[in-house]
């Protein structure tokens, strides 16, 4: 019936949702950009991270491989300036005491040098800087750099080697001495100790703890820190195919000493066939990282969190506001005693019914409906107990008539009722069997008493296209005016 007025305490209607909805994606995209931030976040500090610890390494790298340079290039100046002399003298004058002072004189300024010797074509130690005179009968005619020399090599960079007048490790640094005529005559060679390399190595390192080798470009290895085995060769490190390409650069590899994932930098030594690569562990470089990812996502999920709760207290103050709204709206068109519309609401909907009879050509009836005498059972019943009267016969209308009839309370124990697609006929039958039902039924009045009352109605009908709200009222009231004449408790139609 559409004098029944929806109840909004029974939950919000359609129109609620599409004020939701618009809360919802706000809330939604808030999240879904705050995720999107942490993830650029962190991916630009991953990024970042990896980027500066290659520059990193790189430097320590160079500056290596700077001083490294330094030290074969005094050593090689120091080797062909002996050899030079050795050549002019003749190696027989360097095998004496003579000799061993040279020597001595020559590489007292020398740091960390472990020994200079001179060697003759047979592999025969003469005499050593560090030696006493004479020196101990050691050949060194197995040795690859002799070999080296004795294939025709000058200049020959040894690798990592323990040395046999010494017993300590160092790397050596030798030069062939040749005759006029090119005859192959001996060597001098210079070892320097690899804990120089090793010293310098760590006083470079940076805070990443950075692994540095010197690799002759066969897989020899010429310096390194932290020290390995002496002897072993790495000809498979990819940084010799990166070297092919470039004199320096930064990349990812597996190393070849533990087979982790490293950042891998390194340079070439100019013309020398040395390379300097210094490497990270690509897990101990992101791991600072991986501490940011925690403090973002932790974060992040405060950050949910406290949107999450901010989007729950909007959205249920929305609503609220919303469903106090419906509620006044409501109010504003129902009468508070029996829940009908009030006289305005029902004006509203019975232009509208009649505004479709019209359009469509339809018949439509208006009822008037007064209580008998209510003055009476207000006096004899009390206030209150009219108004339960008056709230039973609402629950009569809403009982007895379809849900397309209008039904309002004008004022008092006034009730209009508008019959849609019904003809007077069917109105007079309609009334009538309302009044038949309320005389019959009474009130069961609170106070326990049964009561029983009358009503009069009213009756006219649509009659033609001219008619209004307000004609068709006026002409029910006059109807009613006639039942109430007419002895009450009877219906008359205009
Ligand atoms: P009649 O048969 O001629 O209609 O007599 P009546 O006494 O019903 O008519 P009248 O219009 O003289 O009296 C209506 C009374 O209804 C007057 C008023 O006190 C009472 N009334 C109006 N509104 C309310 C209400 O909301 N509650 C109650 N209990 N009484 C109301
Ligand atoms: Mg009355
Ligand atoms: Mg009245």
């Amino acid at each position: 019936m559409n004098g029944h007025v929806p109840d909004s305490r029974h939950g919000p209607d359609a129109g609620h949702q599409l004020l939701r909805f618009p809360l919802l994606m706000m809330v939604a995209t808030a999240a879904v950009l705050l995720v999107f931030a942490a993830a650029s976040l962190v991916l630009e500090n991953r990024r970042h991270t990896l980027q500066e610890a290659g520059r990193e390494n790189l430097n320590v790298a160079r500056l290596v491989g700077f001083h490294t340079m330094y030290v074969i290039n005094s050593s090689v100046l120091l080797l062909d300036s002996v050899a030079d002399h050795v050549r002019k003298k003749g190696f027989a004058y360097f095998h004496g005491e003579e000799g061993k002072r040279f020597l001595q004189m020559r590489t007292q300024d020398y740091p960390d040098l472990q020994s200079m010797l001179l060697i003759d074509r047979h592999g025969q130690l003469l005499v050593g800087a560090t030696l006493p005179f004479p020196p101990p009968r050691v050949n060194y005619e197995d040795r690859d750099y002799f070999q080296a020399h004795v294939g025709g090599q000058d200049l020959v960079f040894g690798e990592q080697l323990v040395s046999r007048t010494q017993g300590r490790r160092g790397v050596t640094i030798s030069r062939a001495i040749r005759g006029g005529d090119g005859a192959f005559e001996g060597i001098v060679l210079l070892t320097i100790e690899s804990s120089h390399f090793e010293r310098m190595f760590q006083s470079v390192r940076g805070l990443g703890n950075e692994e540095i080798t010197v690799f002759r470009n066969d897989g020899a290895i010429f310096a390194r820190y932290p020290e390995i085995e002496v002897g072993k060769r790495y000809p498979q490190a990819s940084v010799f195919a990166k070297a092919l390409e470039m004199s320096s650069g930064v990349y990812e590899a597996t190393s070849v000493f533990d087979e982790r994932l490293r950042l891998v930098a390194f340079e070439r030594l100019g013309d020398f066939p040395l390379i300097v690569v210094s490497s990270q562990l690509r897990e101990q470089v992101l791991s600072s990282w991986w501490s940011f990812c925690l403090v973002v996502f932790f974060t992040l999920v405060l950050a949910l969190v406290w949107l999450g709760a901010a989007g729950r207290y909007a959205f249920r103050t929305v609503l609220h506001n919303e469903t106090l709204q419906l509620e006044l709206a409501r109010l504003a068109r129902t009468d508070a005693l029996t829940d009908l519309a009030n006289r305005r609401h029902f004006t509203e909907l019975a232009e509208k019914e009649l505004a479709r009879s019209q359009r469509y050509g339809s018949s439509l009836a208006m009822l008037m409906v007064d209580i008998d005498h209510f003055k009476r059972i207000n006096d004899s019943h009390g206030h209150a107990g009219g108004d339960e009267v008056l709230r039973q016969l609402g629950e009569v209308f809403r009982l007895t008539l379809r849900n397309i009839d209008v039904v309002g309370r004008l004022g008092g124990e006034e009730f209009a009722i508008v019959l849609a697609q019904s003809g007077l006929d069917s109105a007079l039958e309609v009334a009538e069997r309302l009044r038949a039902t309320i005389e019959q039924q009474g009130v069961l009045l609170s106070s326990g008493i049964l009561l029983h009352y009358t009503v009069s109605i009213g009756v006219t009908a649509l009659t033609g296209n001219e008619d209004s709200v307000e004609r068709l009222l006026k002409r029910a009231d006059d109807a009613l005016y006639l039942a109430k004449n007419g002895g009450r408790n009877t219906v008359r139609s205009a």
